[in-house]
Order: C-alpha cells, then structure tokens, then sequence
C-alpha cells in the first residue's frame, strides 16, 4: 500500500488545483508501475505451419482491435487520453503513459483505483455502458418498465444503454456501438479461418466473425468449448466486473494461446485417478460420490498475446468460460490454465516470497512443477467432496447451507484436499516421489501470496485459516528471523486431519462451525503479519512483454 491510496478519499473532496498537486510525480508513477515486473512471455512455435502463423498473426492483430474496443467500453475519454499521452515525450508522460497501458485507463488497480492523470475524476462505476449523465436509478426504472423481450435485450451481455435524441434510453447492439472495429477484427478471423487446416479451430473462428457481426454470440460460444487443436484462441466480449452497476455487460477480451501437449496429458493423468481419490478421502463412506459425473473440459496452454479487460492490472492465470447460462446449464464451463503465466508469476513472485519467509533450507524445497501441480489438483478437487447433500431429511447443496461462509470453506478445501490428493498418489507412485519434499514447502511459500492480497477476500481468508491450522498443530513451525519451516514428519497427518474437518463441514452443511472456523482462524496473527510486512518489496505481479507475438507479426511484415 503506498501513500496514495489512502490520500485517494482525501484527494477526492478537494479541489482541482490541490487535487494535482497529489497527483504522483514521474519517480512515484516508476515505483508504482514497478510493482509489475516485466517479464517475456514466449512459447515455442517450433512445427508450427507457415498458415499456422498467418492465423496466429491474425488473431495477435484481432487482438489488438480487443484493447481499443475495451479502453472505450472501460471509460468514454480513454481514446482521447491516451492520444495525448502518446504526444507527451516528457518523462512525466512517459511515466503516465506506461501507467495508462498497465492500468489500462488512468485510474491505479492496486490503489483503490486511485486517479494518476489530473482532471478525470472518480472511476466511473458504470464505465461507459451506460450514459454518463443517467443514475443507476434511472436504468434501474427504464429496465423494469420494459416489455420481457426489450427487457432481455436491454439487461443482455452484448448491448449497451445510450440516449436516444429524444432524450431517452435505448438499448444498442455491440455490433452496432463498436461497429467499424468488429469488422475489422471479425475479417481478421475469417482471414485465420481459411488458413486453418484444424476443423474445431475453423468453426470457432468462422461463428466467432459472424458473431462480431450478428451480435448473436451463442454458437461461437458453443464452437468455443469444443476447440480441440494447437491453437486455441479465446477472443469476444465475456466477463462482466468491468460494469459495476449491474454485472451485465460483458468486456472485450483476448487470450491467445497454445495447447501444451505435455501437461495436458499429466491432467489427463491426473483425471482417471479422481473416483479412486474420492474413493480414499478422509470422510465416511455415506458422504463419497460412488460415481463422479462427466468432468468439464480442462485445458492447459501457453499464453503469447492477451489483450483488451484480460490484459490490465493483475494477470489473468486461469479461467472459465463461458458465462451465458444457456450454454453452462447444459454443457458446464472450459477452464483455461496459462500455464506459462503461472510459471513467470512463480519466478518473479513466488521465489522471492519464498526467500523472505522460509528458513534457507526450505527454501531450497520449492519448486515450479509442485506448484503447477498442485493447483492442476485444486481445480479438480473442486469436483470431488459432498455437494449434494441432505440435512434434516432434506436434500440441499453444501452451498446453499454455508451460505456466506462457502466460498472461503470449498477454496481452502480444494487447496487441503489438493495436497491430500498429491499425497495419496505418490503414495500410490502414480506423481513422483520427489514432490514428497517439495509440495508442502512450495504450498506453504504460494500461501504467502493468497494472503498478501488481503483476507477481506474469499480465498485470501481461507488460506490465512489454513496457515494458523499448520502453525497450531506444529506441521509449520517458527524459526529464525521469524522464518517458517515444514514440518516434514508431521504435515502429511495435519494435512490429512484438516482435509477431514473442512470435507465434514460441508458434508453435514454446518454453516454454524464453518463461520466459527473462519471467524477465529482466518485472520493475519502477529508472526504472519511480520512476514507479510517484509514483502512489501517483493513484485505484486508481472507485465508480460509478448515476444513471440512481436516477433510473428515482424516476420510477416505486420508490425503497425
Ligand atoms: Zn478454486
């Protein structure tokens, strides 16, 4: 935390001229924005075709049209802003400038969205997808006076709210609203489609430009989740955060990526061992799934190029698509994992964490693979355990019973069952034994960083509850300088022991003993605050430099 943010409320109240003298200078804005280390995202293009790189070329540049798309959904004066910025050769504007890509507007992400550019105010909550001039009373009304089908269009991911010139309220199509730049990008994909030899890849990206066009996204969508090919982009208008009126409009985004063919195999791995481990979990037998459902799609790819909402501030590591139910009711969600992205937050984050707050000798047990491999085995985790469950005679779901309380229980369970699973399968000598003395450390060193993000959050609380549980029961223990230790013949049994209390909770859906468990135990005590004070130095997060996207659109001549 810097000063500013908590200047950010101050600052607000005053007038202009003092507002800019709070305004950071070019050495705070360089301090600011390096808390991002930069760091080079590549991936290998080795067996790539010549029309694999002219489709891979066309969806960098595709992506491109998805960054000034988002700046003028994200705020309405973003395009004229950041005109300026790029005239101003001053390393004042230098600074700005560099500061308005990270963030992608000029308000700071990590600052509370503190204002670094003078004059633009407070973030607009309802960024630019409603009038600047209407109240979300006003929206809230013309909604609910609708007819069901206007209604429907209006409230919709793919339009936004404008003024007719009467003076009312009107519901625009994205295909009309960002018209000239879909075209653009929706050619780009036709262009990608036709030198594709991959049949998946080719249906996503023919629906997908005839999407940008239709404003009818649901067959892309579909097409989507069934891309099975070296290539698999992931480009359209998807989450909705950006507006924080009503979480309905969705923001242009890219990711794209390359299938990693090794790791998606230990997934596939991994996979056909999850009615065995569910067979083997801590709990009694009446709470186990005999027979797991159909497990949604898991892909693991390498990021060269992301663009748009999924290229600001923290970077995206994992996620899951889509968001429109008509698909998900049916067909579930893909879950995406950047696997490359992971690995350059490990380096630049992960290993300076681990140098801060572990002994030296633990600091030796920390490695990517384990970490890889463990959150591979959280995201299944979260299928197994008791979900549908029955309370007094009742069938009901472990989440409506923990309400408040679920998500911090069913992360921290994901995460302890994670490490019981890894456990149980090099045990079983399915994962290698030598994740035996790396994946506890490494999983105590990654804790470090949910934290750091604050417990006010659902996962950050969960892992906070978790430490105090291993700290408690001596599997982690304080050493020198206040640095932790595992305790190596100890938290396998303490790992196992709270995969049980956190796997009943839900079992017996006891909101009441799981909010006590997160009430006492998820919070920051003394010694962890200590670490976390220390790694005020440590990066927050990466600015990922694309160069095998650079040097792909170089080759071909397509550099802007
Ligand atoms: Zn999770």
């Amino acid at each position: 935390m810097n000063l500013r943010s908590s200047l950010t409320a101050l600052a607000l109240t005053l007038a202009s001229p003092a507002l800019a003298l709070l305004l950071p200078n070019a050495a705070q804005l360089r301090k600011d924005t390096a808390r991002y280390a930069p760091v080079e995202l590549k991936a290998d293009l080795h067996g790539f075709s010549k029309d694999d790189q002219i489709v891979l070329a066309d969806l960098i540049e595709a992506s491109r049209v998805m960054d000034g798309i988002f700046r003028i959904q994200a705020w309405g004066k973003n395009g004229a802003t950041m005109d300026a910025l790029v005239k101003d050769e001053s390393p004042l504007g230098r600074a700005r400038l560099h500061a308005f890509l990270i963030n992608q507007g000029p308000w700071s992400l990590l600052d509370h969205n503190a204002p670094f550019l003078p004059g633009v105010g407070e973030k607009p909550a309802e960024a630019n997808f409603y009038p600047p001039d209407s109240t979300k009373a006003e929206v809230q009304k013309w909604f609910e006076a609708l007819t069901p089908a206007a209604r429907k269009v209006a409230t919709g991911f793919y339009t936004t709210i404008r003024r007719g010139s009467d003076g009312k309220l009107t519901a625009v199509p994205y295909s009309v609203q960002y018209q000239g730049a879909l075209a653009q990008a929706s050619a780009l994909l036709k262009d990608a489609a036709a030198h594709t030899k991959n049949a998946s890849l080719k249906k996503f990206l023919e629906t997908r430009a005839a999407a940008f066009l239709s404003n009818d996204y649901l067959v892309s969508d579909v097409a989507w989740m069934e891309i099975d090919a070296d290539i698999d982009p992931t480009i359209g208008p998807y989450e909705v955060y950006n507006d924080e009126w009503f979480n309905q409009k969705a923001a242009f985004e890219s990711f794209i990526t390359l299938r990693d063919a090794k790791e998606t195999d230990k997934l596939a791995h991994l996979s056909s061992q999850l009615q065995d481990i569910e067979n083997h979990l801590p709990i009694p037998d009446l709470m186990k799934n005999p027979k797991l459902g159909a497990l949604a799609p898991i892909r693991v790819v390498n990021e060269i190029y992301a663009a748009g909402d999924a290229n600001k501030g923290v970077q995206t590591a994992a996620f899951n698509l889509p968001n429109d139910e008509r698909i998900t009711d049916e067909k579930g969600t893909k879950r995406v994992m950047l696997r490359n992205v992971q690995e350059a937050k490990f380096k630049t984050v992960l290993m300076p964490i681990s140098k801060l707050a572990l002994s030296p000798a633990d600091q030796k047990n920390v490695s990517f693979d384990a970490f890889f491999t463990h959150i591979l085995m959280h995201e299944l985790m979260h299928g197994l355990g008791p979900h549908n469950i029955t309370v007094n005679g009742k069938p009901t779901t472990a989440r409506a019973q923990l309400e408040a309380s679920y998500s911090s229980i069913e992360e921290a369970k994901a995460d302890i069952s994670g490490l019981f699973a890894m456990q149980y399968l090099v045990d079983k000598g399915v994962l290698a034994k030598s994740l035996q003395k790396t994946m506890y450390t490494t999983y105590l060193a990654s804790m470090f960083r949910s934290i750091r993000f604050g417990t006010a959050e659902a996962h950050g609380k969960g892992v906070a509850m978790q430490l105090n549980y291993f700290l408690d029961h001596g599997a982690v223990k304080v050493g020198a300088g206040g640095r932790l230790t595992v305790a190596q013949d100890k938290i396998a049994a303490v790992v196992r022991g709270l995969a049980q209390e956190l796997l009943t909770l839900e079992g017996n859906g006891d909101a009441a003993g799981a909010k006590k468990l997160l009430d006492t135990m998820g919070v920051v005590r003394p010694q962890v605050k200590t670490i976390l004070d220390k790694l005020s130095r440590v990066p927050v997060d990466i600015e990922p430099r694309f160069t095998t996207a650079h040097k792909l659109l170089a080759d071909q001549g397509r550099l802007p």
